[in-house]
């Protein structure tokens, strides 16, 4: 089995369901509202142990009652918690709305995230003994970096969410194997809206580059290699919550696996596409049996 390591956040998700998003300084009124674990990088450890990976969560939640949710949503995916701290104070909590035509707009406040230390991140065994490491931006940077920097001393695969996007710490980029932004970050990192071009421009600091699409898909780069497009299985979509992240999720899983990149970009398509038709983050994602009937459907093996 696949073993992968995540150091990232967790967040309550705080999801209220609009006709339309307000703009600045408006009301409106809402049709529905939930409360679900979410956080990048908890949903990035769900969706790859939906995918059928051996998962440890390294983080932290707060010792609210959100907290103890967080930790059992993770637990019951099949994730190894023993590496989540309770600190102090409140958990993550991320406040989404999601729009009629599925489009959603996020405030992150970190809570407990903030607490996590580069010390522990980069002092943590478990790093070391998996096969990939998958990291966000919703840690201190100094906690990814410690992460990214322990992954390579001992030889483990880094895959970036440079997301939210912000300016990267130096060294980051240079400890990543596997870069995954989407064309909003990774405008942001390159100062170029054109995707072939921004992919163009990180492979010169990573050396391989995917940027998601939406329902366009996604873009591969590698140096050395004709960048390629890869569509996106056409579905409805009604909640777009955490395609990215499922994405990234089972494509750890796929690479892990040992398919090469085409085969694990149309697996992490397939699994992405599955998330959106449903509500939610995690309670979005496929399990490993959905997503090889789904995959089978849509011709990918
Ligand atoms: P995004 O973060 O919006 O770029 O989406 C990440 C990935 O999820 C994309 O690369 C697609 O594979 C998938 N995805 C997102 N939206 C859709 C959609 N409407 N239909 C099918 N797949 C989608």
């Amino acid at each position: 089995m696949t073993a992968i390591a995540v150091l990232g956040s967790t967040n309550m998700d705080l999801v209220a369901y609009v006709p339309k998003a307000p703009r600045l300084g408006e009301t409106v009124t809402g049709r529905a509202f939930r409360t679900a674990p979410g956080g990048k990088g908890a949903n990035q450890a769900v969706a790859a142990a939906r995918s059928g990976a051996e998962v440890v969560m390294i983080g932290a939640v707060g010792a609210d009652d959100f907290g103890v949710r967080l930790r059992s949503a993770l637990a019951s995916a099949g994730v190894d918690t023993t590496a989540l701290r309770t600190v102090e104070g409140a958990s993550g909590t991320a406040h989404i709305t999601v729009d009629d035509e599925g489009a959603n707009s996020i405030i992150v406040v970190p809570g407990a995230n903030a607490h996590v230390t580069g010390l522990e991140a980069g002092d943590d065994g478990r790093i070391g003994a998996a096969d990939l490491l998958l990291l966000q931006l919703e840690l201190p940077l100094e906690a990814v970096l410690a992460g990214a920097l322990a992954a390579r001393a001992h030889g483990v695969r880094t895959v970036l969410t440079p997301a939210p996007a912000q300016q990267l710490p130096a060294g980051l980029l240079a400890a990543t194997d596997l870069l995954v932004p989407n064309e909003h970050e990774a405008a942001a990192l390159t100062g170029l809206t054109d995707p072939y071009r921004a992919a163009e421009a990180l492979l010169e600091q990573v050396p391989e580059v995917v940027i998601t699409l939406g329902a366009a898909g996604s873009l591969y780069a590698a140096r050395g290699r004709e960048p390629r497009a890869v569509p996106a299985p056409q579905v409805r979509a009604v909640d777009t919550t955490a395609a990215g992240d499922t994405f990234v999720g089972a494509l750890a899983v796929a690479l892990g696996e040992g398919r090469a990149m085409d085969g694990a970009l149309a697996w992490a398509s397939c699994a992405a596409a599955l998330s959106v038709q449903r509500p939610g983050a995690q309670d979005s994602m496929p399990s490993r049996a959905e997503l090889v009937a789904f995959a089978a459907a849509q011709g990918v093996r």
